[in-house]
């Protein structure tokens, strides 16, 4: 699959053909569906090692979970209303032999499924951290709750910029805490998370930001997501000056999560959090546009932080 399909391609486009060709990124049928190849995948296990190093403490909680997630926790987050346009929603056949023979003859005939199959109870997980909060729930020790998650999400925004594909991995660290505790964690992670960049070459901006909601209040969500300075992205233009990506994120969603699954401090009050969101694939895309599609001619110091060669 060539991403050059036009004679206007984007800077973007050109990149991903780069990527194709140096088979790092294998290409499916579909636009933001890659297989990684072998040289992606071992920047993507040195860039795990070098996160838990840099960001885990022994007082980190850490959790992995499936990369689908109840679709119950989404719906009571509010991403229905919020993001509809982005969630992956499953589903699953559940009929018999009559309502199977319906089924073959649809997929035979290449027409629409959805009538022979059912909204699963699952849906892709968009972000890594809406697993987290629901095990918060209850009363937080006095210092507040740190957990380390990472997962495979979905977000559907099909496209031939290879920094947006539609599933691709997030790292995330999550606070708990008291209102302080949690901002105070949000602060010191913007700091070290530039910082972190620092150590792989990689230089940084942060920006307040905003996230894509849909619909008719979207303008107002956006608008008072920046003017409570909720949401800052460090962005780095990979291919683009004018069109920089956003490599991590952080969110502080003040007590949203802590009212929904009724986490609480140890003085009775509503927990607030805040999450540090890395986005793998993207880090690994600044890594290969600043150093080189070549691993074996990156710098030494960076071959042994990510452990690639
Ligand atoms: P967000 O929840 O939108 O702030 O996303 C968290 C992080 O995930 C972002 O800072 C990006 O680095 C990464 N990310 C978000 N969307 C995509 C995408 N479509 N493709 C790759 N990485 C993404
Ligand atoms: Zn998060």
């Amino acid at each position: 699959m060539s991403a050059l399909t036009t004679h206007n391609a984007t800077a973007e486009e050109v990149y991903l053909d780069r990527l194709l060709a140096a088979q790092l990124l294998l290409p499916t049928d579909l636009p933001g569906i890659y297989a990684r190849g072998s040289a992606f995948a071992q920047i993507m296990e040195g860039l795990e090692h070098a996160i838990t190093r840099y960001g885990r403490t022994k007082e980190t909680i850490l959790l992995r979970c499936p990369p689908v997630l109840p679709r119950s926790i989404v719906e009571k987050c509010g991403y229905f209303q919020s993001f509809p346009q982005l969630l992956g929603c499953m589903c699953s056949f559940t009929g018999g032999t009559t309502e199977h023979d319906a089924l073959m003859q649809a997929v035979d005939a290449g027409d629409n499924l959805l009538p022979h199959l059912e909204l699963a109870d699952v849906v892709m997980a968009p972000a890594a951290c809406y697993y987290v909060y629901p095990y918060l729930a209850g009363t937080l020790p006095t210092e507040g709750k740190t957990t380390d998650i990472e997962n495979w999400c979905y977000r559907h925004e099909p496209s031939l910029n290879p920094m947006r594909m539609r599933s691709f991995r997030m790292r995330e660290f999550v606070h708990a805490g008291t209102p302080e505790q949690a901002l105070g964690f949000r602060d010191r992670w913007i700091e070290r998370a530039q910082e972190f960049l620092t150590l792989l070459g990689l230089t940084a901006t942060v920006e307040a930001a905003s996230d894509p909601f849909f619909g008719a209040g979207e303008r107002l969500m956006a608008a008072q997501q920046r003017a409570q300075a909720l949401k800052f992205e460090l962005l780095i233009p990979i291919v683009s000056d004018e069109r920089p990506t956003a490599v991590m994120s952080s969110n502080y969603h003040k007590d949203h999560f802590g009212h929904l699954f009724d986490i609480h401090t140890p003085d009775g009050q509503t927990a607030h959090t805040a999450c540090l969101a890395f986005g793998m694939e993207r880090i690994v895309l600044a890594l290969l546009a600043e150093h080189g599609l070549q691993l074996s001619q990156w710098p030494r110091t960076l071959q042994a932080r990510l452990e690639v060669n």
